[in-house]
């Protein structure tokens, strides 16, 4: 099955696709966590990344298709994928439906602006492997230890209120559109962002129907 998340920023999408992932045993592809990998392994695409995502405007789109085209031709993405943030505009969408990918289904995690900037001030990610944490509602075992491996959960450079304003706006001018391009090919469901990540997962799991 190849599904895609779409949401705000801090809509809790990435930690619903780690659940899917899970359970269905395909992959999660997240393009933040591979640009945050390549910024801190200095590669050419995290080179020119870097300012685009200090600033919370999107990284350009000839970046990330290649990274996405990269990826899914790898071979754990043969019986499908969970794409988390990509993608993030509608000429991304194009490139995947020219890249011959077919996907199932776009579940969106539909969170009000409001509560994402609530929320987003205890927001934690793993350093090492990109695991989502948040400090009342899927709090770590360890303080600051990440469950599933030795990196520590930290609080992410684009997580403080100015650039998350700045991510929503994109996210809003941008990423909003994308609803309607899975809209109309019947290919969307959304979900109502819980209070309690467990009622979320529940529905998504039910909007999936895995
Ligand atoms: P995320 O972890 O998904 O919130 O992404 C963090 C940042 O990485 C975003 O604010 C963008 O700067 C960049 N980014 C991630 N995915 C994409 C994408 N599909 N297109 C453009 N920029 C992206």
């Amino acid at each position: 099955m190849k599904l895609i998340f779409l949401g705000a920023p801090g809509s809790g999408k990435g930690t619903q696709a780690e659940y899917v992932s899970a359970k269905m045993n395909i992959p999660p592809i997240s393009t933040g966590n591979m640009l945050r990998e390549a910024v801190k392994n200095g590669t050419d695409a995290g080179l020119s990344a870097k300012a685009y995502m200090d600033r919370g405007d999107l990284v350009p789109d000839e970046v990330v298709i290649g990274i996405i085209k990269d990826r899914v031709a790898q071979e754990d993405c043969k019986d499908g994928f969970i794409l988390d943030g990509f993608p993030r505009t509608v000429e991304q969408a194009q490139a995947l439906e020219d890249m011959g990918i077919k996907i199932d289904l776009a579940v969106e995690i539909a969170v009000p602006d409001d509560r994402i900037c609530e929320r987003m001030g205890g927001r934690r990610v793993c350093d090492k492997c990109g695991a989502s944490y948040h400090v009342d509602y899927k709090p770590t075992k360890v303080d600051g230890k990440c469950d599933s491996c030795d990196g520590n959960a930290v609080q992410r450079a684009d997580d403080v209120p100015e650039t998350v304003l700045s991510r929503l706006k994109t996210y809003h001018e941008k990423t909003a559109p994308l609803l309607d391009f899975y809209g109309k090919l019947g290919k969307l469901k959304t979900v109502e962002g819980q209070i309690e990540i467990e009622d979320t997962k529940r529905l998504t799991f039910e909007a999936i129907g895995c």
